[in-house]
């Protein structure tokens, strides 16, 4: 009976915290006050990207404290509209806490979301390595932690309202890639995302 216990948590081992993790605390994060009418319970991941084009120098320290600080100014945003941000190195952000729903530029109900950005414009450029394996082991954490399972695009949340997370990332969710590598790295031995072939004419 024992040796049965055991084999049963053994197998069912909770998948780690993401490498390359850092907290809001760490990044140096300054919310406002965010109110009770804030609080949800978080139920589904929506995946995006930014958009705007990632260069080579950019950092994303400094991107993801003048998002901060344009959402409080600009938007009446109190905090980060995204949970999780990832950069092209592969290195996880911490943004809003998980237990305040987020906010978006379209109209959907945000109450349960759990907001995932990755930093780039994939309509125009590829998603890195580093940061689909940064996503799977983010996905497979959020997963482990929180039960949380559906991942849905923003575009498919929010339908004629933006191409977000745009076509390369696009690619990995369509496939089902995303998905089969969150079980392949919950198992113990997983080589690693392996990038589709560049679309012609694309870097
Ligand atoms: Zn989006």
């Amino acid at each position: 009976m024992k040796i049965w216990l055991l084999l049963l948590l053994l197998s069912s081992a909770v998948w780690a915290q993401p490498r390359n993790y850092v907290t809001r605390a760490e990044w140096g994060s300054q919310p406002q006050a965010l109110g009770d009418d804030l609080l949800h319970t978080p139920e589904r991941i929506t995946l995006h990207h930014s958009g705007v084009l990632w260069k080579a120098g950019d950092d994303a320290r400094k991107k993801i404290k003048g998002l901060q600080n344009w959402g409080q100014r600009e938007k009446n945003w109190p905090d980060l509209p995204y949970h999780f941000l990832i950069d092209p190195q592969g290195t996880i952000f911490e943004g809003r806490e998980l237990k305040y729903r987020p906010e978006s530029n379209t109209d959907y109900d945000l109450t349960g979301v759990v907001n995932l950005h990755l930093w780039g414009n994939f309509d125009e450029q590829t998603v890195t390595r580093e940061q689909l394996q940064a996503t799977v082991e983010l996905l497979a954490w959020l997963r482990d932690q929180f039960q949380l399972e559906t991942l849905q695009a923003h575009c498919q949340a929010a339908p004629g309202q933006t191409s977000c997370p745009g076509k390369d990332l696009m690619r990995y969710l369509d496939a089902g890639l995303l998905r089969h590598w969150v079980e392949q790295c919950r198992q113990e031995e997983w080589p690693g995302v392996k990038e589709l072939p560049a679309p012609p004419g694309k870097p």
